[in-house]
């Protein structure tokens, strides 16, 4: 270990070398949509009031 790993930028948990700087592919996930939702924030001008989903939780 080289001890230079930072936390997960979106839960604070130990980075995993697989998924660097985050923790898990989950939470590399969680930031892509983040970022994704900025850009498509920007684009359109006006921020969706949470638009009914098409997907239905089916985790
Ligand atoms: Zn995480």
């Amino acid at each position: 270990m080289n001890g230079a790993a930072k936390p997960c930028p979106i839960c604070g948990e130990p980075a995993d070398v697989l998924f660097k700087p985050f923790c898990s592919k989950r939470c590399t996930q969680i930031d892509l949509h983040r970022w994704f939702g900025e850009n498509y924030r920007i684009e359109t001008g006006e921020a969706p009031d949470d638009p009914a989903p098409p997907n239905r939780d089916e985790e």
